[in-house]
């Protein structure tokens, strides 16, 4: 039986490549030493997945696998296409921008970027206009397929498909990006045969786009591309993930000319039997059966029971993996030493993955007796999981079964609501104000890891977190901001903050996981019931606001964000999680009004990535996920003013439910995607107020006052002036302070000149 993992994560089991990456862009450490790191991590990702068939090669990125396909396309953003320096500098440029030059001309615009399908995984969007011309530059792909098979791995080639690749990129100036088909398959034909002459056996052709909603049109290309691939001589296995397939997607993928098709037998469990039925005579089929997207040991017995009539009718045809790429998990769960035993004994992060495919590949084959031991250590493991009193809470229980009616209800309306704040608030027009955070300097970071160790005194921290606060606020007020933050240095992730001061959490210390580029992730364990001990932010609010006479807001994050980007418990459904944090937020959110903060800012940024790939799905999710965050945030009294903020994500099709939210104020990612936003606001009137960001925050490039006013001039054409808010795209953690103290300053006089402009 084949045995595979569709992709394995690229960050390193100590972050290697952030630090290769970081010291690369700051010009300490020359190129040679990214790219021989680069090589060292491949080649150790390699010999992980020794144990299995074959090895994935093109999971791999300096980036973003998206970016790389774009550049393997010849499809490189005019703007730095003839920029100087090699390639990798261009990609990098195309991004993370380029503020370095005097003129407009030398300053280059970082390519968009949002969120991979449902995950927390953010690409560069592929630019598509009628000018795009491709071309195939695969050298740095068919450099690492050699050096894999030099090293003597069997390869299996990764590769996004065609059909998601143009679904994922966006076409400027009416171009209809579907018309480019015609020229990327010749493209990927001819990568094709590049494989077929190294001997390459098998190519895995990545198309999550088969675990959304597919019109005929898509579906179509999806058709045309694989009759036109096939028969390049490498065999191709066409891989879902992330859903399953459903039965016109199921249709479609099994009337392919492909030789094998992988599927997500996780999320798509309940119709893998059916799907196994209906497999074309002579085609393999490759079952995602050990999850990508969870940090939970699998059940290895009940795989076994699913598995085993699956593997007696197709017999060799049968191939077993990961659902999706490893990249959404951990490297290695060995590391965590400090994690409790039993709580350890429950997880497996992608390494220990990589053994439960091997693992189930030799019960099939060899019989189970051959890993009886193995076998008996998973059952003992998943026994104590179900068994544990750390799971339930009986107080939390039975809280959440006395939930008043009108809990998730604000007392007034918005309007009337709006007339009492003003009054309270006497804010000018075009109020100013941003995300939370400022910079996360060096020295921040150190104050926090010494206090973790135990090097100086909870006295020494707090005076030291006081004086950063002392300073931002100091900032904001010179600055000339209307609505002040306390820039958040206590916090080391806006989740994991809160997740260590609840109840139900447990945390890994190297269990990262890449976000975007060089950024990386360490999402909570989310195991047992929540609950709040204490509260989390109060002091800190209370201490920012003594110090200034300007409105500080109270910053949390809601209730869904901290689902979304935890890694949550598996044995009651997610909404029941949410309902638990949104109580704890509930709970924090009226201590913070108890102490006379009178303006408190939920983040809902991951609300979005929550959304179900299918359509049909999506109402429930959002009839849960808004409910939990009114309960979260509705409590409050009407002089009270809510804020919310969202960012990368789309938030045009589901505007009817972030309106439901009726949070006061919504601060909102918009310059970073065009002002697309805006779109959303054609047909839909957004009730209350609203900051759409008017500077992108993840380059360094400083916004000029004109390119401020213009962005705020375009929201007033579609929403009232008087609603209207001003603030960047997002949190200014990773921003230095030269940048942002430039940024908010020009920030702040396009406010005021904006109070002085007649705009309608
Ligand atoms: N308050 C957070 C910050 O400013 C929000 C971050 C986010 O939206 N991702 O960093
Ligand atoms: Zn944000």
């Amino acid at each position: 039986m084949k045995t595979h993992c569709l992709g394995f994560p690229r960050i390193g089991e100590n972050r290697e490549l952030k630090r290769a990456l970081e010291s690369y862009w700051s010009g300490e450490s020359p190129l040679g030493d990214l790219l021989a790191g680069g090589e060292a991590l491949r080649l150790r990702h390699w010999e992980d997945q020794k144990a299995l068939s074959m090895v994935s090669v093109g999971d791999f990125s300096f980036y973003d696998q998206v970016l790389d396909l774009s550049f393997t396309l010849g499809n490189v953003p005019a703007r730095a296409a003839g920029t100087e320096g090699d390639r990798l500098d261009r990609y990098f440029r195309v991004a993370r921008g380029q503020s370095a030059g005097d003129t407009d001309a030398e300053r280059i615009l970082a390519g968009e970027m949002t969120k991979w399908f449902d995950t927390n995984y953010h690409y560069i969007v592929p630019e598509f206009s009628a000018a795009t011309r491709f071309s195939l530059h695969p050298a740095p792909l068919l450099a690492q397929i050699d050096e894999a098979i030099a090293a003597g791995f069997t390869v299996k080639p990764t590769l996004i498909g065609p059909v998601t690749y143009l679904w994922l990129g966006k076409a400027g100036g009416g171009l209809d990006k579907t018309t480019l088909l015609g020229e990327i398959l010749p493209l990927y034909a001819e990568l094709l045969e590049q494989f077929t002459a190294r001997n390459i056996e098998w190519a895995q052709i990545d198309e999550p786009i088969l675990s959304t909603d597919l019109d005929d049109a898509w579906g179509g290309m999806i058709r045309r591309s694989y009759d036109f691939l096939q028969g390049r001589g490498v065999k191709l296995m066409v891989a879902s993930y992330f859903a399953e397939l459903g039965d016109a997607n199921a249709e479609l993928a099994f009337s392919l000319p492909v030789e094998a098709l992988h599927l997500d037998a996780v999320r798509g469990a309940a119709e893998i039997p059916a799907l196994v039925e209906r497999l074309p005579a002579g085609r393999e089929l490759s079952l995602g059966v050990i999850d990508g997207r969870n940090i939970w040991k699998a059940d290895l017995g009940a795989l076994l029971n699913m598995l085993a009539p699956i593997h007696s009718r197709l017999g060799e045809r049968l191939w077993l993996a990961s659902s999706c790429s490893l990249l959404h998990v951990p490297v290695d769960l060995e590391r965590e030493t400090d994690l409790d035993a039993e709580l350890k004994s429950w997880l497996a992060f992608a390494r220990q993955k990589l053994g439960e495919i091997d693992l189930l590949a030799r019960a099939l084959n060899e019989g189970q007796d051959a890993v009886s031991a193995e076998l008996e250590d998973n059952r003992r493991a998943l026994e104590s999981r179900r068994q544990s009193r750390r799971v339930i809470n009986p107080a939390v229980r039975s809280r959440l079964e006395n939930i008043g009616p009108d809990w998730d209800q604000r007392k007034l309306p918005y309007p009337d609501r709006a007339r009492i704040q003003r009054e309270r608030f006497d804010l000018p027009a075009f109020p100013t104000t941003t995300i939370g955070s400022f910079p996360q300097t060096p020295e921040i970071r150190a104050v926090r890891r010494r206090f973790r160790r135990a090097e100086i005194t909870e006295d020494e921290y707090l005076a030291a977190m006081r004086r950063e606060i002392d300073k931002v606020v100091a900032f904001q007020e010179s600055a000339g901001l209307d609505v002040l933050v306390h820039g958040e240095p206590e916090r080391n992730d806006m989740v994991e903050y809160f997740g260590e001061q609840l109840e139900g959490f447990a945390f890994s210390r190297f269990g990262w996981v890449q976000s975007y580029g060089s950024r990386c992730v360490k999402p909570p364990i989310l195991f047992g019931d929540v609950a709040r001990p204490a509260a989390m932010t109060v002091d800190w609010i209370r201490y920012a606001q003594s110090v200034t006479d300007k409105p500080m807001k109270g910053m949390l994050t809601g209730p869904v964000t901290i689902l979304n980007w935890s890694f949550v418990r598996d044995d009651q459904p997610r909404s029941l999680t949410c309902r638990q944090l949104a109580l704890a937020i509930r709970d924090e959110v009226l201590d913070l009004e108890q102490a006379g903060i009178a303006i408190i800012q939920i983040d809902e940024a991951a609300l979005r990535e929550g959304l179900p790939l299918r359509r049909g799905q999506w109402q429930a999710y959002l009839d849960w996920a808004i409910g939990a965050f009114r309960l979260a945030a509705n409590g409050v009294g009407n002089a009270t003013q809510i804020h919310t903020h969202m960012c990368y994500s789309e938030f045009n099709d589901i505007m009817a439910a972030i309106i439901d939210m009726d949070a006061d104020v919504i601060t909102i990612e918009a310059s970073r995607s065009g002002m697309e936003l805006l779109g959303a606001f054609d047909d839909l009137t957004y009730p209350n107020e609203i900051g759409p960001g008017v500077y992108d925050i993840h380059s360094p490039n400083v916004p000029a006052v004109e390119a401020i006013i213009e962005r705020v001039s375009e929201s007033a054409a579609k929403i009232p002036k008087e609603r209207l808010w001003i603030n960047p795209d997002c949190g200014l953690k990773t921003r230095r302070w030269p940048e942002i103290d430039a940024s908010l300053k020009n920030m702040v006089t396009a406010a005021a000149r904006l109070r002085e402009m007649d705009i309608s």
